[in-house]
């Protein structure tokens, strides 16, 4: 353990918050793991396992089709378009449908995008309507994490999560030189506990909380309230209006739309944890014509499909700069590639921002150290489900591809330097999780000793878990090693914990 993060640990705040592990399941994971620790965990080695097969997402490959795209009906009794029209602007005429009626409003948009342009979508496009649609996209509109949601993440697996990532903050803002204004934003901070973790556990540390500006980039207004109300805001009247506070420290706290947004001129401490893995991919597919790009079509009975682009499509681009990273070792051996200019873009903005106003950035999601082949899932409920089945009801993600980030704020800053990553196990371990973990289960109840227990193991743990005894296909899977950390810091601020 680093002798920094040592100090600030033994002075984090006793409190056990009770948590959020038990009987839910981490997204990504198959289902759910035991209320209780068996006690052979304590003494079980964790071994390592390697990431799940792509199958393991909804498996809709097969149906991806190396042939061209069929032609698509312009209204006019089984005419064929022959030249490309912009329709966009044209009213649609209502025409013989098999759209069923049952459809919600986000599968009738979809729907109309692809028919009004005569041709299907990039996944991209589609993982962007079906996640952010401003209507019913699915984190707009509804609390999605937890037992009653679709999935659970790190932070409400354990509080240990937020404290940890305090712990980092806090060290980076020491080699920033203790600024007296640090921006520290947070990309996608979902119910904003892992915020509220790393606040309470950083309450004794007044000069760090009191230099703390919030500023949160975040979609959804559901998402939005509930951040509010887990960071224990109040509005306060100012002399120039109203501004937000967190009574957990007393930091004002904003909401914005983009990174872009944010304010900058001062010192910033950037936090995305499962934040890039929502990002919109591009898929792509080797065929005997060359990389074709995946795209999401209606099929005759009006439901959807993935076919192979016919032609180039823009994102090509993205794919010539993404292959222009890798080794020939690497391109011979994939026949699928995912690129997510979203990532690069939000990345070269991150370089650009800790360039200018110094600072870090944290980067926590769960993902590849190179590229990503075919990773695209849906999860709802806790489980895998068809990729286009009901798009809003359940959430898509995709492998990150940390090696593009690494290239990417490399390329856009020479004033940065990128550090990893390191798995998330290595990372926490670090940090001194493990002395987290025992300081808190000095002083708790039997239930939430237990809960502590799990949590710490789900956090850090490798493969499935050692002192399941339930059912064999509901065995819990550790995030130790399938989740990575990568750091991303302005090099005045020299090497960051525990990077070194
Ligand atoms: N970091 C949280 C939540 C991860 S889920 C946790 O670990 O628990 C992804 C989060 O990013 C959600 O809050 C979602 O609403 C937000 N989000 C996804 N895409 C976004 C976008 N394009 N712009 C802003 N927020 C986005």
């Amino acid at each position: 353990m680093l002798r920094g993060s040592a100090a600030l640990l033994r002075r984090l705040a006793p409190r056990v918050l009770g948590g959020g592990c038990g009987n839910t399941t981490h997204r990504r994971l198959p289902p759910p793991i035991a209320p209780f620790l068996h006690a052979r965990f304590l003494s079980a080695p964790t071994t390592s396992s390697s990431p799940p097969s792509s199958s393991s997402a909804a498996g809709h490959d097969e149906e991806a089709e190396d042939r061209e795209l069929p032609k698509i009906s312009n209204g006019d009794a089984g005419a064929l378009l022959s030249i490309s029209v912009d329709r966009s602007g044209l009213y649609n005429p209502p025409e013989h449908s098999h759209e069923s009626s049952s459809d919600s409003e986000l599968v009738k948009h979809i729907k109309s995008i692809i028919k009004f342009r005569s041709g299907p979508i990039s996944i991209a496009e589609y993982m962007e309507e079906v996640l952010t649609n401003p209507q019913s996209g699915f984190y707009i509109n509804r609390d999605v994490f937890g037992e009653s949601g679709d999935f659970i993440t790190s932070p409400e697996v354990s509080q240990m999560f937020g404290e940890m990532i305090g712990v980092w903050a806090m060290c980076l803002w020491e080699q920033m030189g203790k600024p007296a204004k640090v921006n520290l934003t947070e990309l996608g901070p979902g119910r904003g506990t892992l915020l509220a973790d790393l606040l309470r556990g950083s309450a004794k540390f007044f000069n760090f909380t009191k230099a703390l500006s919030i500023n949160l980039v975040e979609c959804s207004p559901t998402l939005q309230k509930l951040q509010y109300n887990t960071l224990k805001c109040e509005d306060e009247h100012v002399d120039d209006g109203k501004r937000t506070v967190s009574k957990l420290c007393g930091a004002p706290v904003c909401w914005h739309a983009s990174l872009e947004q944010v304010p900058s001129g001062s010192p910033t401490i950037i936090i995305a944890h499962e934040f890039y893995d929502a990002l919109p991919i591009h898929q792509f597919q080797k065929a005997s014509r060359g990389w074709c790009e995946k795209m999401v079509d209606l099929a005759e009975d009006s439901s959807f499909r993935f076919v192979l682009s016919p032609h180039p499509t823009p994102s090509l681009i993205y794919l010539t700069k993404r292959c222009g990273w890798a080794s020939s070792e690497e391109l011979e051996k994939i026949e699928h590639i995912e690129v997510c200019p979203k990532a690069m873009e939000l990345t070269e903005q991150i370089a650009d921002r800790i360039s200018s106003d110094g600072g870090g950035a944290l980067i926590i999601d769960y993902g590849k150290n190179g590229i990503v082949s075919d990773s695209l899932q849906a999860i709802r409920k806790h489980k895998f489900v068809d990729i286009l089945d009901d798009p809003g009801s359940a959430d898509l993600s995709a492998y990150v591809d940390f090696a593009s980030i690494k290239h990417s704020a490399e390329e856009a800053s020479d004033d940065i330097s990128v550090h990893g990553p390191m798995t998330q196990s290595q990372f926490l371990g670090s940090l001194g999780i493990n002395f987290r973990v025992e300081a808190l289960l000095q002083n708790c109840t039997e239930e939430q000793a237990e809960s502590l227990r799990t949590g710490y193991w789900q956090l850090v743990g490798d493969g499935e878990a050692p002192f399941w005894e339930g059912p064999e296909d509901q065995t819990p899977i550790g995030m130790g090693t399938r989740y990575l950390a990568m750091a991303i810091v302005n090099k005045k601020q020299g090497t960051p914990i525990p990077f070194e």
